[in-house]
């Protein structure tokens, strides 16, 4: 599989290539495609995208095809992340649930923490966490979280992001995901 990260210019280029570490860590666990190759892209991306006051309006991300070419697309970014259908002053990433496509912020997060927020949309973007699975967050405020010591856990504060950080560089051969969550990256399929 193919992950296509689409960056603004003049972000970091340390945190551009934590983003891109972060997916070819996810990627080796997607073991039915072989991994992923990352390609990484810059240009003026944020021009295209539509704004709320500051913010890049991170509704976007539902604008995207799923699964576009088979590929996962991510678009990086310089600036805040809001959310034009949502009550958030921000986000640091969004996720169209299960379509392969993802945006993450730079602008919050340091090269460390901008790891811990990449695999943790990419697991969104793969289909974590749906209600039907036994790893499922019921009382989460977030849809969608994993109950789990795990990278898919809800993350709602920059403390909460280092601590999906820690568990993605504590269990790099997983990339931080639980027993649960990897074994659904074992079943991920192309819709
Ligand atoms: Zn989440
Ligand atoms: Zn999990």
């Amino acid at each position: 599989m193919q992950a296509n990260i689409l960056a603004e210019a003049g972000v970091p280029l340390g945190k551009l290539e934590a983003v891109g570490f972060a997916m070819e860590t996810v990627g080796r666990r997607l073991l039915r495609f072989g991994g992923v190759d990352v390609n990484t892209a810059i240009g003026s991306l944020e021009e295209q995208l539509p704004r709320i006051g500051g913010q890049i309006d991170s509704a976007v991300i539902g604008d995207i095809p799923a699964w576009e070419d088979g590929s996962m697309h991510i678009m990086v970014v310089k600036s805040d992340l809001g959310a034009s259908d949502a009550r958030l002053n921000f986000c640091y990433g969004r996720s169209r649930y299960a379509s392969g496509n993802f945006i993450v912020s730079a602008a919050r997060l340091n090269e460390e923490e901008i790891i811990g927020a990449t695999v943790h949309e990419a697991g969104h973007a793969v289909g974590l966490v749906s209600s039907d699975m036994p790893q499922y967050d019921g009382n989460s405020s977030f849809d969608g979280h994993c109950v789990h010591e795990c990278v898919m856990q809800a993350v709602n504060t920059l403390e909460e992001m280092r601590r999906a950080t820690r568990h993605v560089l504590g269990n790099m051969a997983v990339a931080g995901f639980c027993d649960d969550c990897d074994s659904h990256l074992q079943k991920v399929h192309l819709a």
